[in-house]
């Protein structure tokens, strides 16, 4: 399944973040037999969407969709020269689908800053800077290559042109994936080019600025289009030894409506371009992970690869229809109960049936 990898500068509550979402990993619960890696935290999607399917239902269990998120260790400035955890850390990173960078907004005068102030525009620079830098390596060292190669096999022309386009963007500062759409990011994918991942960005906030909207806006704002979390770690894994009530008043008490983890779980399944569609039945009401776009077929897939093949139709009815009609056999009386074929694109909230041939 895609990863989200946790990176940021030192003392920036990496940690305090990872271990509060481990201590809420959903694997250990739902699936007993599942090998739980040190170093990657599951966490749930919320769902209140499945709560009303379970009752509509009457399901014996609800199963939401997971993310997964990956703890990097601690980038340095000098990271792409090789220093400190600097090979490690970017052979990590090549392997995570998106990078959730941890910026540090909280002012704490006991928790010293890397660079001596709290400043997240200058901590932002720093990872960029050395991501591109890393890229910047990997072309160096392929391109004479490729461009070697291309004499002997014509078909690597564009490779060549795309890694030289790709080049002239990282020389000019900005990342590949900001360019996404102007460069033939398919034809240098075997390069693994660290800034083709898309962003997201987490800042660690105290109640000052969790409360503050114009300042959340202008973070927002300075990373956009990529999503902005705001969250208190060290308050996020305080809330994981509270009970429903005690977590509520502390939520409260900073201005929160919810846990930073749920916002932070539906930014990382966004930013990693997926959605769900939505199953139920007495068995359970489920939510499963497939990618923006994908058809009724590929959707089918994900349950069992046999249903991708054998798929016939899918019987599909919108969760808002389906939540006003309040039941299957009400909905389908009132028509709101749709057949769809092969080129079905899969819309999000889509409460499905599969069927299937063999
Ligand atoms: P890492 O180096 O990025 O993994 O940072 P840590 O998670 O180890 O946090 C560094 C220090 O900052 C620790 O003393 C944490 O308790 C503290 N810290 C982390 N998050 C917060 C926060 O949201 N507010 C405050 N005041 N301190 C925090």
């Amino acid at each position: 399944s895609l990863t989200l990898g946790i990176v940021g500068l030192p003392n920036v509550g990496k940690s305090t973040l990872f271990n509060a979402l481990t201590r809420n990993d959903v694997l250990a619960a739902n699936y007993p037999f599942a090998t739980i890696e040190p170093n990657v935290g599951v966490v749930e999607l919320p769902d209140a969407r499945l709560d009303r399917l379970s009752a509509i239902f009457d399901s014996a269990r609800i199963l939401p969709a997971t993310v997964s998120f990956v703890d990097i260790a601690g980038i340095v400035k000098g990271a792409s020269e090789g220093e400190g955890m600097g090979n490690q850390f970017l052979a990590n990173i090549r392997e995570a689908d998106a990078i959730c960078q941890v910026v540090r907004v909280f002012a704490d005068d006991d928790v010293v800053h890397v660079d001596g102030r709290v400043d997240p525009a200058s901590d932002i620079e720093v990872i960029e800077t050395e991501l591109i830098l890393a890229d910047l390596q990997t072309l160096e060292k392929a391109l004479p290559r490729l461009e070697k190669d291309a004499k002997k096999n014509k078909d690597l022309a564009d490779t060549v042109a795309a890694a030289q386009a790709a080049q002239q963007v990282l020389d000019s500062g900005k990342t590949l994936f900001s360019q996404r759409d102007s460069l033939d990011l398919a034809a240098v994918r075997d390069l693994h080019l660290m800034t083709t991942k898309p962003f997201l960005y987490v800042f660690n906030s105290d109640e000052s600025v969790l409360t503050d909207e114009a300042r959340k806006q202008e973070l927002r704002d300075a990373v956009a289009p990529a999503d902005a979390v705001f969250l208190d770690a060290k308050v996020e894994s305080e809330l994981l030894e509270l009970d429903d009530e005690d977590a509520s008043e502390l939520l409260e008490s900073i201005g929160q409506t919810e846990p930073g983890l749920h916002s932070l779980a539906r930014a990382g399944f966004h930013t990693l371009g997926l959605q769900t569609y939505l199953t139920a039945g007495p068995k359970e009401s489920r939510a499963w992970t497939i990618h923006r776009g994908d058809t009724a077929p590929k959707a089918a897939g994900v349950i069992h690869t046999d249903f991708e093949k054998g798929f016939i139709k899918a019987e599909i009815v919108s969760f808002d229809d389906l939540d006003t009609a309040g039941s299957m056999a009400a909905a389908k009386a009132a028509g709101k109960v749709r057949m769809e074929g092969k080129d079905y694109v899969m819309q999000d909230g889509d409460v499905v049936e599969f069927r299937f041939g063999s």
